[in-house]
Formats: structure tokens, sequence, C-alpha cells
């Protein structure tokens, strides 16, 4: 891939901060940049497209412009540096070096968002490793919901990405986090998902829902918090808070974990 100074000579690979449920003001470094690029192609991706669907490591933007954005950025008024964009960041080789870098400029707290569907890879265990806080996507206890929702490519499943978690939380000291997003299930999904939780035993489960629509193609303002898409895009069916308030106490109550919902 070319250098992003040339493709995209007036965009940044910092932006925000964003305002986050969960982080306050979070300012987003975004390492994929040059593309939409991820291994998952969740069915309720913000991003509206992955245009590129790959498990393969590369350095898609060197670690110098993003030091360069983040000294040109309005880091001051950030509460954390959040590792999210335009794909999944444990893609990007440079993720270590970046974050080093985000922390030593701005002294702000780091988070990574995750799928966690590379936790099996020890460099991005090292990567992980240097976060304060990282947020690991878990939406489904078997393996057809795992593939209809977050649509993997070929070669991880769901087993894997549990495993990986457990095994990164077994070394992680920071702060881990599950993200999930809010959908119905069934009562042996949800014993499984209680069952996968206890076992990985995180510091956090976050129930989500989905708030923005789904743009039909991708452009880079998505990996923000853009209200108007420049494409069609499909409006993401309400989710009751009712339903949302008792899956949350359903879940405190069967696993003893802190469960939290937006
Ligand atoms: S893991 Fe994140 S970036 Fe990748 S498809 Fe799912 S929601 Fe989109």
């Amino acid at each position: 891939m070319g250098d992003c100074e040339e493709i995209y000579p007036r965009l940044s690979t910092v932006y925000g901060p964003v305002e986050s449920w969960r982080l306050g003001r979070s300012l987003g470094v975004d390492l994929l940049f040059v593309n939409s690029i991820c291994s998952f192609r969740c069915v309720y991706c913000q991003l509206g497209k992955i245009n590129v669907h790959t498990d393969k490591r590369s350095e898609f933007v060197p670690t110098r412009q993003v030091i360069a954005d983040l000294h040109k950025s309005d880091w001051r008024s950030a509460d954390v540096v959040t590792f999210s964009g335009s794909g999944e960041p444990t893609l990007a080789k440079n993720l270590g070096e970046a974050i080093r870098a985000a922390r030593a400029i701005t002294g702000k707290e780091v988070v990574v968002l995750t799928n966690a569907a590379h936790l099996n890879d020890e460099e991005v265990v090292a990567d992980l490793s240097l976060a304060d806080r990282v947020f690991c996507k878990l939406d489904a206890s078997d393996e057809t919901s795992f593939r209809r929702i977050n649509r993997p490519v070929e070669g991880i499943t769901l087993e894997s990405v549990v495993e990986g978690i457990k095994n990164f939380r077994k070394t992680y000291d920071g702060f881990l986090a599950i993200q999930s997003m809010y959908r119905p299930y069934s009562e042996t999904q949800f014993e499984s998902l209680c069952e996968i939780l206890r076992d990985i035993g995180p510091d956090e489960v976050q129930i989500n829902t989905p708030t923005r629509a789904i743009p039909r193609a991708w452009f880079i303002e998505a990996r923000g918090n853009y209200e108007e898409t420049p494409y069609p895009a499909v409006t993401p069916r309400k989710v009751s808070p009712e339903d949302v308030a008792s899956m949350v106490e359903r879940l405190a109550e069967r696993t003893a974990l802190n469960v939290v919902s937006r």
C-alpha cells in the first residue's frame, strides 16, 4: 500500500475526540486508514462495508505518520486514546509501536477495541499487553450464530476466539472487558454465553446496542460518530431498553460479573 500522505493528503490517522458511553472523550487512532480492513464482516458493522477481508497482519500506515497526526490533534481535551478506526486494529503490525508512541505523546490511558480473533498470535498478545484496557468482541455462544453475525475469514471459529481470550486473560494485567452486541438468545445459547463469560472472567461485560445507520459502502468518517452517511443506509432495528436491562440483570446474576449497558 502507498504512503497515506499520498492517498489522503488532508485526512488524519487521528480523529475526534468523540464521545463514548464507556470511555468519555475518546481520541481515535486509525492504523487501518487506507481502507476498511477486518477479519470479520459483522452484520451490524458501522463502517458499512469491509473492503479487505483478511487475517494477515501488515503495516498500513507508518508510525511516523501517526506520531505527526497525534501532535497535530486535540489530544489534550481527550480522556483516553482509543485504537479502533477503519477495521481491526490488531491487523496492524505496528500496533505496539503506535501504542507506545501515543502514551509517550499524550500521557493518556490507551484502550484497544478488538474483535479478539487474533489472540492466538504471540505478537498480537505482546502488542495488546501494552494497552491499559482491552475490549474484546463476543457476540455469540455457538458456532452457527458466530458465523452468521460476525462472518469471519475462513479458519476463525468461535472456539479459537474464546480460547484466545481465555489465554490472554491469564497473562494480561490490564482491564479486560467483553463487548457484546445485544440480541435475543435462546435459553441454551444464554446458558452457553454465561459459561463462556465465567470461564474468561473479564473485569466487565458491556452490552452494546446498534445506534447508527449502517451505510452500504465504506467511507472514512464511519470510524467516528457520524450523523449522516454519503451512501444509502439501513437503519438498525430498535432494541427495547427493557429487554437490554433484563439481559444485563440476568447475566450479572448468572455470572457474578460486572455487566453494564448503554
Ligand atoms: S469486528 Fe468491528 S470493524 Fe470488523 S466487521 Fe465487526 S464491527 Fe466491523
